[in-house]
């Protein structure tokens, strides 16, 4: 890997910034594409009490030397990214530079390296963002870093974070999916202390599909035969209509090798499924997206999960025609494509051991049993096979079997009452609360902003639109053409945020409803502000129809504006907030409340 470098100024204020660490889960989502950017070929990933007490992350990867270790800890330090152009081609899962130093400012972190071939590696200890040791270390070959005690000196943060069983299930997913991402790497996840799966490298995608999600499954995928248009390519698999979820936790997509989500490619696949589908329910799929990197951008979300695809029409007519294709096609899947991995991954990780596309498809039949075999735990893969059968037919304690992921928790018996006291409001924005260790501001607006975005999430996820209110009198309102044609291209977005709005002739537009949890605000001041955010929002200047997530943001930010805090509704908005997945911060990045711990009070007051 090239040298660790901290990016020019220019390029680092150009570079998406945005709150890496929401919770565990994406610390150990920064940690896994790391060792992944190292072309590790072994990955083991390793948490305690939801990721809370303990991630840990290690690889075998080309590791750094002592300089370029120290350096991965600044700010913007980054090996990955050197100008403006290569922003344009990345390929590699990271690029901001940030992650390593904002995952060590909030916890007690060590990051253990070495390089291969080198007799010594290095050890660096850092502590709320201190450097407080490095030194020399015997360590094998490659990266591990050690995040211990996470948000420990952010306790408001910690406070916020959900049940412990709630961060691991997020923290599990996290780990299948990028292991879905990675067959040609062995990953090994253990979870307070025991080994929650194992999965071996393998060339075959469905391997690891199968590996990951349980081997019944197998027999049902439809493979997507790779389709190929100018700049793109999809391949994957599906199941079939009647093994369709609720949520959509079922549909992977990897763009490049990355995983992403994507509104385009999600309303294809519904398409590509409709009229087989009970409404509501989403189709399981794994889909490979290969792009030229220059039509995509992948620096628009701060975790990088959603993307910018310059060319959306193109990618939906690719996703109707390869779904369609596989559903009319009806038949089950036979060929058992070995996976391509991302274009990204094909030096790193040797894609020369890779058979090509269309020498698998003529050994269609031997190698889909090739796979289930491997799945089954016979010759083909190693170190998960010899567990298995261990599990099959040797009694005793079993060390690993296929844990099938559920669906995530849905919000959860938070465990007792708000941490916090209300002590009163300063400038009808804040409320101050006594928090067990110290005082904390939080502010009305950023909360409640929270709350609303979350809300019309919600309601998006379980495929049904927020619910809404009918208005007595339906409101026509007039509006500047390019007004106009924005509400019309973001219709499903407001349907899906329970505002109805008609066109209504020319460039009048008639809106019928609005979010109950809106229901209190002026509709047209409303409606009027929210389309001026859209029209600024720089994903409609390019004449993009805006993901929903970042029309609810949209929506939520309006919708908070000018939010005022009373003493009688803190407790409301206290628990509502409380029942929010990530409470601490807005739609955007900027945090509900800020925190003033009793020993910083007394140090000011020269205590
Ligand atoms: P980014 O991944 O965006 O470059 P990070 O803060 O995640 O930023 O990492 C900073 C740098 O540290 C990377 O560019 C890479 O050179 C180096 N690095 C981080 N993790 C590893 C690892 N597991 N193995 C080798 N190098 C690593
Ligand atoms: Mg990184």
């Amino acid at each position: 890997m090239p040298r660790v470098h901290v990016m020019p100024d220019a390029l680092a204020s150009q570079v998406a910034a945005g709150e890496v660490v929401e919770r565990p889960a994406s610390v150990v989502k920064e940690l896994v594409e790391n060792s992944l950017d190292a072309g590790a070929k072994e990955l083991r990933v390793e948490s305690q009490r939801g990721g809370v007490a303990l991630v840990k992350v290690s690889d075998d990867g080309c590791g750094m030397d002592r300089e370029d270790a120290l350096l991965s800890l600044e700010r913007h330090a980054t090996s990955k990214l050197r100008d403006k152009e290569g922003l344009a081609t990345i390929t590699t899962l990271g690029f901001r530079g940030e992650a390593l130093p904002s995952i060590a400012s909030v916890s007690r972190f060590r990051l253990t390296t070495c390089e291969h071939g080198m007799v010594a590696g290095t050890e660096i200890v850092v502590e709320g963002g201190r450097l407080r040791d490095v030194h020399e270390a015997g360590c094998p070959p490659g990266t591990t870093v050690e995040v211990r005690d996470l948000f420990y000196n952010l306790p408001a943060r910690r406070k916020f974070l959900r049940t412990e069983a709630t961060e691991a299930a997020h923290i599990d997913y996290q780990v299948r999916l990028h292991a879905l991402s990675c067959p040609g790497t062995r990953v090994i996840y253990r979870k307070e202390g025991r080994v929650s799966f194992d999965v071996a490298a393998t060339n075959d995608r469905r391997v690891r599909i199968g590996d990951l999600t349980g081997r019944q499954n197998l027999g049902k995928l439809r493979e997507v035969p790779l389709l190929e248009h100018p700049g793109m390519a999809v391949s994957g698999y599906l199941l079939p209509p009647d093994e369709a979820r609720k949520s959509r936790r079922g549909q992977y997509l990897f763009l490049n090798g990355r995983p992403v989500e994507d509104q385009v490619v999600w309303r294809a696949l519904a398409e590509a499924y409709r009229g087989a589908l009970a409404s509501g329910r989403h189709p399981g799929a794994w889909l490979w997206l290969e792009m030229d990197p220059l039509l995509v951008d992948v620096n628009v979300h701060p975790s990088k999960r959603e993307v910018r695809f310059h060319r959306s029409a193109e990618l939906r007519a690719l996703i109707l025609e390869a779904v369609e294709g596989t559903l009319r096609g009806g038949k089950k899947e036979s060929s058992g494509t070995p996976g391509r991995e991302g274009i990204r991954n094909e030096e790193s990780r040797g894609a020369g051991e890779n058979p090509p596309i269309t020498e698998s498809l003529s050994g269609s039949q031997q190698l889909e049993e090739e796979a289930e075999a491997a799945v089954a735990g016979s010759e083909h893969s190693g170190a998960v096979s010899s567990v298995r059968e261990e599990q099959g037919s040797v009694p005793g304690p079993q060390t690993w079997k296929v844990e099938v992921q559920e669906e995530l928790p849905r919000e959860e018996e938070q465990s007792g009452e708000s941490p916090f006291r209300v002590l009163g409001v300063l400038e009808n924005r804040y409320f101050l609360l006594e928090a067990s260790d110290g005082l904390v501001l939080l502010e009305g607006e950023a909360a409640r902003e929270r709350i609303l975005f979350e809300n019309f999430l919600e309601g998006a996820k379980q495929g049904a639109a927020a619910e809404s209110q009918g208005l007595l009198v339906p409101l026509l309102l007039e509006l500047e053409p390019r007004d106009a044609d924005v509400v019309l291209r973001n219709a499903e977005n407001f349907r899906e945020s329970g505002m109805e709005v008609e066109p209504f002739g020319g460039v009048t537009v008639q809106l019928r409803s609005v979010p109950v949890l809106l229901s209190a605000a002026d509709p047209r001041s409303l409606l009027l502000d929210l389309v001026d955010e859209l029209v600024h929002s720089a994903e409609s200047r390019s004449g993009r129809v805006l993901t929903f997530e970042k029309f609810a943001g949209e929506l939520a930010r309006v919708g908070a504006r000018g939010e005022r805090c009373r003493a009688e509704s803190a407790q409301g908005l206290l628990d509502q907030l409380f029942a929010c997945d990530l409470p601490y911060c807005t739609p955007g990045g900027r945090p509900t409340l800020i925190e003033f711990s009793s020993s910083e009070l007394r140090r000011k007051f020269g205590r």
